[in-house]
């Protein structure tokens, strides 16, 4: 009898889309952040002959513990305030599902990086957006009134800021965590890319957490893995809900060989921001773009999605904003300087 009845969602997610990825074909990706540059070869191959020596009949390591000790001494953190993910959204999701439920709220700068609010509406918690203050940077004084609630179990503050690209000031953030009730996560996706850290101020605060991934600068966005630095309770929370298995064996060793290797990845760090400042210098006054501490760029356009076509009929993906906080505007990756050519000629010509 019920099995023709149609089995109602949750309330909480009734309202949310799948995740849509541009799966448009293009020469030219710049529209994920993605780093443009893959592992170098002789890496790639390391990374093979270690999958060799795996059995793959067996579950990989639940802690990733030789990874964990890898990370530990490239970070200069304990192994025990580290806890892996499958990718840090699966971190994102795991820190909302430790510390917040319906009733509760977290605390995010607009426009951000949008799975903290897709995952909180799953989740049945509700988004607080504070709106960015001059320049994109935070507002501390609104952001400061967010985290006092005793409602606000987690704020996520990505600095750098995507789509931005803003980095926030460090004085400014520190005030937020000592006002903050909850956990207050920095998210440093883009940390290779600006060089400013909280990673050092994880001893003096309990309620911080540092978040990363090795899917932009690392050149491992395929592969799936992210990580969170804390204190021993927020390591102990997530481990409660996080699924045991979660990162798979080729991912572990893949990250201890690069980890090994890192001085060779990192060289695509330092291109990358070459080319970054190279491509800022060449639009700053032909469009309203702040200055970008990441590896994209946030850019004000005549019309987004005309935009968007504008350098798909090149043959070059861009994220563009055609609704939301950040309507009219578009995020443009920095690739090779090739790549960042084409870009910039379609923006010297109008879009
Ligand atoms: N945080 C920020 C700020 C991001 O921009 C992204 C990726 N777009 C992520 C987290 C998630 O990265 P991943 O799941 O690949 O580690």
């Amino acid at each position: 009898m019920a099995r023709n009845k149609k089995i109602t969602m949750r309330k909480s997610i009734a309202g949310l889309k799948p995740y849509a990825p541009n799966l448009e074909a293009s020469g030219c990706k710049m529209d994920a952040n993605e780093n443009p540059y893959d592992i170098p070869a002789d890496v790639k191959k390391e990374m093979l002959g270690m999958f060799m020596k795996e059995d793959f009949n067996r579950y990989p390591d639940p802690v990733a513990s030789r990874l964990k000790r890898a990370l530990s001494a490239h970070l200069n953190v304990r192994p025990e305030s580290i806890v892996f993910g499958n990718g840090s959204d699966e971190i994102i999701a795991c820190l909302i599902q430790a510390y917040a439920g319906p009733g509760d709220c977290i605390v995010v700068p607009s426009p951000t990086f949008v799975m903290y609010e897709l995952i909180a509406r799953a989740a049945g918690v509700r988004p607080l957006r504070v709106e960015a203050g001059a320049g994109f940077g935070i507002n501390p004084e609104m952001f400061i009134k967010a985290v006092s609630w005793p409602s606000a179990k987690l704020s996520f503050i990505a600095s750098p800021n995507n789509p931005t690209g803003v980095v926030f000031n460090k004085k400014e953030l520190v005030k937020i965590i000592e006002a903050a009730r909850g956990i207050v996560v920095i998210d440093e996706a883009y940390f290779d890319f600006s060089g400013e850290t909280l990673l050092p101020l994880l001893k003096k605060y309990k309620n911080l957490a540092v978040l990363r991934t090795f899917s932009k600068s690392f050149s491992m966005a395929g592969l799936r893995l992210g990580y969170i630095a804390a204190g021993p309770d927020i390591i102990e929370a997530v481990n409660r809900v996080r699924l045991p298995y979660n990162v798979n064996m080729l991912t572990q060793e893949a990250a201890i060989v690069a980890l090994k290797r890192s001085k060779k990845i990192e060289k695509s760090i330092k291109v990358v921001i070459k080319e970054r400042e190279r491509m800022y210098n060449e639009i700053k006054g032909l469009y309203d773009v702040p200055r970008s501490s990441a590896n994209f760029f946030y850019i004000k356009v005549k019309d987004a999605a005309k935009a968007r076509r504008a350098f798909a009929a090149k043959g070059i993906s861009v994220r563009a904003f055609t609704e939301g906080p950040c309507a009219g505007r578009i995020r443009l990756t920095v690739g090779k300087p090739a790549e960042n050519n084409r870009a910039i000629n379609i923006l010297k010509r109008g879009v």
